[in-house]
């Protein structure tokens, strides 16, 4: 198995900040995660797809493993196509290519950066569509038992970007595969946002084509200004919470959840907060969108989280709301909750 110590992952995380792991592993069959599995047994690692929703908060980095499981099949049937894909395998050149072979049902989910691996950890979505909707089940070695299993879309628990791949599978185990049905009775979803505008007759390519349009324009491009995307989740409050703050901010954005609960733009939070553009060392809330951390040049781990840390408590100060990150964030001591993360010395 292809491995490296004393590695940089500045090139391996959308915020490009710089961190060191003593040991990166490559494993890339069944036979080299059972040998992993015992060669890690005890030892902290995290588990790196494409970095795409991960923040290395320190200099030093955990153990990575870093898994290289590549492939795509697709099998037709009557009613649809089956597609099993690796799961280090691209999301996006997945999309494009099944839109390509006019297999529809991702074209809302173009764009988002990372894994095909990652997508169902925390059912990745967009544009009212998510991963959940499509997938069938994932194959994820176990690295307790050393073996693989099988699990379909119920035990997979998905949820609003959550899974069981975060609670009772976190770092348990490898998705190597996913696999996906796609009916060939297709339905365009453009009811939210930017998609509106387009007809009611429109392709699966020509939804593609626009929501890469729209998140070109909104979303700053990682490889331009690195960032993870959302930084924060959308924090989801009673709705006597709702009541209380719409009686101060009656132009609040509000989306139900269930009959006691409702979701609240993290991002419009911000923004009110007075935080759009707001820098701290190399690291600023994009201007543009609240919502997005960016690394405006040589940002640490710990510039990026010391800006989260007041970000969050800006907000707290004006909504007495959380928010919470939906990026990872990993210590020397592995993935760790924001509150456990001490805040350096600013730049
Ligand atoms: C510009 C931008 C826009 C984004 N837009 C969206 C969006 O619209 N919707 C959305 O949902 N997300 C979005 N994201 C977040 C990100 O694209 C997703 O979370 C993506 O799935 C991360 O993939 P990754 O391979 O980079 O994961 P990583 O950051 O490498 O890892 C993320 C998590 O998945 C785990 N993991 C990685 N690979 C595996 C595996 N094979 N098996 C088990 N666990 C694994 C890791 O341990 C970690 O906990 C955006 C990010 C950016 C930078």
């Amino acid at each position: 198995m292809k491995s490296h110590s004393n590695y940089s992952l500045k090139t391996a995380n959308s915020f490009a900040v710089e961190s060191k792991t003593p040991h990166i592993y490559f494993p890339s069959s069944d036979d080299d995660l059972v040998a992993l599995s015992q060669l890690l047994k005890d030892q902290t690692y995290y588990l790196l797809g494409d970095g795409s929703n991960t923040l290395f908060c320190e200099e030093l980095a955990p153990v990575i493993v870093a898994p290289r499981f590549y492939g795509v099949e697709i099998q037709e049937t009557e009613l649809g196509f089956i597609v099993e894909a690796g799961g280090s395998e691209n999301w996006h050149n997945l999309v494009i290519s099944l839109i390509e072979q006019n297999i529809k049902g991702l074209e809302n989910l173009a764009l988002i950066p990372g894994t095909v691996g990652a997508a169902p950890v925390q059912n990745i979505g967009a544009y009212g569509k998510d991963i959940s909707m499509y997938c069938t089940g994932v194959t994820w070695f176990s690295m307790l038992n050393q073996c693989a299993t099988q699990f379909s879309n119920e035990q997979c628990q998905f949820s609003y970007r959550d899974s069981l791949f975060k609670h009772d599978g976190y770092n348990k185990g490898i998705i190597t595969k996913v696999s996906f049905f796609f009916p060939k009775k297709w339905q365009a979803q453009i009811e939210y946002g930017e998609l509106q505008t387009l007809p009611t007759n429109v392709t699966a390519k020509q939804v593609m084509e626009k929501v890469i349009e729209v998140r070109n324009l909104k979303l700053p491009n990682p490889e331009t200004l690195p960032n993870a995307g959302s930084f924060f989740k959308n924090p989801v409050v009673s709705n006597q919470t709702v009541s209380n703050l719409q009686r101060t901010f009656p132009d609040m954005p509000v989306y139900p959840v269930d009959e006691s609960n409702s979701k609240l733009a993290a991002g419009w939070l911000i923004d009110q907060a007075g935080l759009k553009g707001f820098t701290q060392c190399s690291a600023a809330v994009h201007d543009r969108q609240a919502l997005v951390i960016v690394n405006k040049g040589n940002a640490t781990g710990s510039d990026i989280i010391h800006l989260a840390k007041f970000v969050q408590s800006e907000v707290h100060k004006k909504f007495a709301v959380y928010i919470e990150p939906e990026v990872r964030l990993v210590s020397s001591r592995g993935e760790q909750p924001f509150s456990a993360i001490d805040v350096a010395p600013l730049c």
